[in-house]
């Protein structure tokens, strides 16, 4: 490798007192909102970067640098991009090819902070954020490398290097190892969010060999590579100074064998290490009030507009519209996770029993997309559904639905039932993870409350807590009530970044 660079840390802070001066923050990961997205973990990236890099009052915003690969689909978009000088054509040596990189960026929308796309035609000039090729594991080992790269070579010492999920799984190790002689990231630290325990990265231990980790084999899982493989999310929790998830409710899930995947035993290994954050929502992506992707706009003073919104989307989805009849919204992505396989033996009583509407968007699994359509082709006048991926639908969806249904088997946070407080739009969940932490149980007696959740993961819970929000609905004063209690509640980043802030302080010593 090469010679050490002499490593200079940026003098400009040398005046602001220690516990306040703005921090060097590396983001990485392999969505970002709006740019590439399948799921909730782009729309985390997207508010928590915006949020820490907000100037404040009293000073500057912290220095937040978002790391993601250029991928073909956002190439295509039309996103201006511009060169990063001094970040052209990297050369990253792995033992079978040397793989050549360059940054471009372009400002994340509203926020001063700056996004590095890994621009890697080799790696990412592909079909889809995900694939199934061969070399997928060096294509994200490739974006976990050229962090440390692009730092050295703009000589930006991060403070802390934020990693998320799996695709990023590999950079504490690679921080501790390729990049250890490197006296830049002598005080850098090291966090690891897990999003989803679902998704591991799992790859035949070859791997180590292709990613330039051979002679780490020492420091990798041991009962993986008896097994012949090689686990990202796993080298991330063994190495990361400090690992967090998405609610609190999660982090103590995830360390039972029920949820934990196959990782509960090394979690509560450092359970120490481990703390839950809800994820923030962006009111500036997520306000009914303002919402620049559906037309008719509304407050919790005033819900006409939620009114003329269920009568529009039902017009999209070509259904007859009838103010009394409920509207069950669901957005998703249709896999196991969801719950939608407890939809079998409840949903088709609701449909065959009563005037109601239900309206999916989503996409996924075979299976659950031949079920929606099995639904929708049984009651096509109270059926409506979408497959794909639409994001103006997404928000159209949250606003003129009357309940969202979000019945998941594991929750680590989950943001759509967020989303569906905020548009008045009480959500049915089920009492797991993120789900347990941000949905409270209504009660008409005390008027408290914001939505229904039942605990057991059967169609039975489901159908009784599905016959107990109707029975609710039936009364519209108390549903005005439950309304206006989602509405009011805040998760905005606002209230779920100082969490991070202050990890990411005590992390440092600050
Ligand atoms: P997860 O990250 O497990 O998919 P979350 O509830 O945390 O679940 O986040 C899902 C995000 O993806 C939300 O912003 C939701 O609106 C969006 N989303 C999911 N499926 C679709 C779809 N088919 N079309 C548009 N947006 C979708």
């Amino acid at each position: 490798d090469r010679a050490p660079l002499p490593s200079r840390r940026p003098r400009q802070d040398a005046n602001i007192p220690r516990a306040m001066r703005p921090l060097r923050l590396a983001l990485v990961a392999s969505e970002l909102a709006p740019f590439a997205k399948t799921g909730g973990l782009a729309d985390v990236l997207l508010g928590l970067g915006r949020w820490l890099g907000k100037k404040a009052p009293q000073g500057p915003g912290h220095d937040v640098r978002l790391f993601v690969p250029l991928y073909r689909r956002i190439e295509k978009s039309g996103l201006k991009t511009t060169p990063l000088p001094g970040a052209q054509n990297i050369d990253v040596r792995f033992p079978q090819r040397t793989i050549r990189f360059s940054i471009r960026t372009a400002p994340l929308p509203q926020s001063d902070v700056v996004v590095h796309f890994v621009d890697c035609k080799e790696l990412f000039d592909r079909e889809g954020i995900y694939t199934e090729d061969g070399d997928e594991a060096l294509r994200f080992g490739l974006l976990s490398r050229a962090v440390p790269e692009t730092c050295q070579r703009l000589q930006w010492a991060p403070d802390v290097v934020h990693c998320n999920d799996w695709h990023t799984g590999l950079l504490p190790l690679y921080l501790k190892t390729v990049y250890a002689w490197d006296k830049l990231f002598a005080g850098t630290k090291t966090v690891l969010t897990i999003h989803n325990i679902g998704y591991q990265g799992l790859f035949p231990d070859s791997q180590l060999d292709v990613l330039g980790l051979g002679d780490q084999r020492a420091h990798v899982h041991h009962g993986d590579l008896r097994d012949g493989k090689l686990s990202f999310l796993k080298t991330g929790v063994l190495h990361a100074h400090r690992l967090t998830t998405v609610s609190r409710t999660y982090a103590r899930e995830i360390q039972t064998a029920e949820y934990g995947m196959g990782m509960d035993e090394l979690l509560r290994s450092r359970s120490q290490d481990l703390v839950g954050i809800v994820n923030g929502v962006d009111y500036g992506e997520w306000d009914p009030q303002t919402d620049p992707r559906i037309p008719h706009h509304f407050t919790v003073d005033d819900l006409s507009g939620k009114a003329k919104m269920k009568a529009a989307m039902l017009q999209r989805f070509s259904l007859p519209h009838d103010p009394r009849a409920p509207v069950f919204g669901v957005v998703s992505r249709l896999t196991a996770q969801k719950g939608f396989e407890l939809f079998a033996d409840s949903i088709p009583v609701f449909l065959q029993r009563e005037d109601m509407r239900l309206c999916v968007l989503g996409s996924g699994e075979d299976k659950h997309e031949k079920y929606f359509q099995w639904l929708r082709d049984t009651w096509p006048h109270k059926v409506g559904i979408f497959r794909g991926f639409q994001e103006d639908l997404a928000h159209w969806i949250e606003a003129g639905s009357d309940l969202f249904l979000m019945p998941s088997r594991f929750e680590p946070c989950g943001l759509n039932q967020m989303y569906s407080l905020r548009y008045g739009t009480p959500p049915i969940v089920r009492r797991t993870g993120g789900l347990a932490d941000t949905v409270e149980a209504w009660d008409p007696h005390t008027r408290r409350g914001t939505g229904f959740l039942f605990d057991e993961y059967s169609s039975k819970a489901l159908a009784g807590t599905i016959d107990w929000a109707l029975r609710n609905w039936r009364d519209q004063l108390g549903w005005r009530q439950l309304v206006k209690n989602g509405m009011q509640r805040d998760f905005s980043w606002n209230r779920q970044g100082p969490e991070y802030l202050a990890l990411y302080r005590a992390l440092l010593g600050l």
